[in-house]
């Protein structure tokens, strides 16, 4: 039914957004209310869906292929100016192949937006008719596995209990405001990097450099990093077992890719 439909379309642009928008219509809920979500008026907003039982906004991309760790999103400055605004909507990424068949679903919580993730590209030549535009890529693959939930994965669609489970484990993350989001979800980032059940603060440490990378003009990383485990034991996400020994919670586990 879906190849009548987008058999009208002529351009491949066009085609792939009919399609992956009334994919996401027809088999998408919202994970936080299992409310279904609804198109909005194009044009209206960076939101192409909004649920409406529980109002969560989401903006989709989708792909033929599979997205890599960068994402191509829009103006770099806009991208900027809405996280620091904390006003983003969730993000959907969507991988469909050749004939049209849905390979991979991620959802990207809006609170995992943060401004270390937005790389900006080389503003457009003179010769281009927007010269001077600067769009950015999304470096997705920094983010830890929490900001990365799959609903469908490889073609299989995710458990619905697991994927609802993810989302609720990660929504803590929305209540901190831009800034500090961004040290939360990079020290998440570096403690699944350590794949372990239990860590110690010396084992994090051994990543300093890579948060370093992430945050280059912090001269305290150390000292950061140890706050944000102070804020992640708050939060549930882990738990501080004895002085420098730290062990991610039950329900931190069960979050896998
Ligand atoms: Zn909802």
């Amino acid at each position: 039914m879906i190849s009548l439909e987008l058999a009208r379309y002529r351009s491949a642009s066009q085609r792939a957004r009919v399609f992956s928008e009334s994919w996401i219509e027809a088999n998408f809920d919202c994970p936080k209310c299992f409310g279904s979500l609804e198109r909005t008026p194009n044009n209206t907003s960076a939101k192409d869906f909004v649920c409406s039982p529980c109002g969560y906004g989401f903006e989709l991309k989708s792909k033929q292929g599979l997205f890599g760790n960068q994402v191509v999103d829009g103006a770099y400055q806009t991208m900027l100016a809405s996280i620091r605004s904390d006003a983003r909507p969730h993000l959907l990424l969507l991988s469909y192949t050749t004939d049209y068949q849905v390979r991979d679903v991620t959802a990207v919580p809006r609170q995992f937006l943060i401004e270390e993730i937005v790389i900006p590209r080389k503003p457009l030549g003179q010769h281009c008719r927007r010269a001077g535009w600067q769009g950015c890529n999304l470096n997705i693959g920094m983010l830890p596995l929490d900001g990365r939930i799959k609903f469908v994965s490889n073609f299989r669609n995710a458990p619905r209990e697991i994927v609802s489970a993810a989302w609720k484990q990660a929504e803590f993350l929305d209540n901190y405001k831009a800034a500090k989001r961004s040290w939360i979800a990079v020290t998440m980032a570096l403690v699944r990097q350590l794949n372990k059940r239990s860590f110690t603060l010396g084992e994090l440490y051994e990543l300093e450099g890579e948060a370093r990378k992430a945050f280059p003009n912090n001269a305290h990383v150390k000292e950061k990093l140890r706050q944000q485990l102070q804020h992640l034991r708050d939060r549930g996400w882990l738990h501080f077992e004895s002085k420098g020994n730290y062990r991610l919670s039950d329900a931190t586990l069960r979050v896998t890719d």
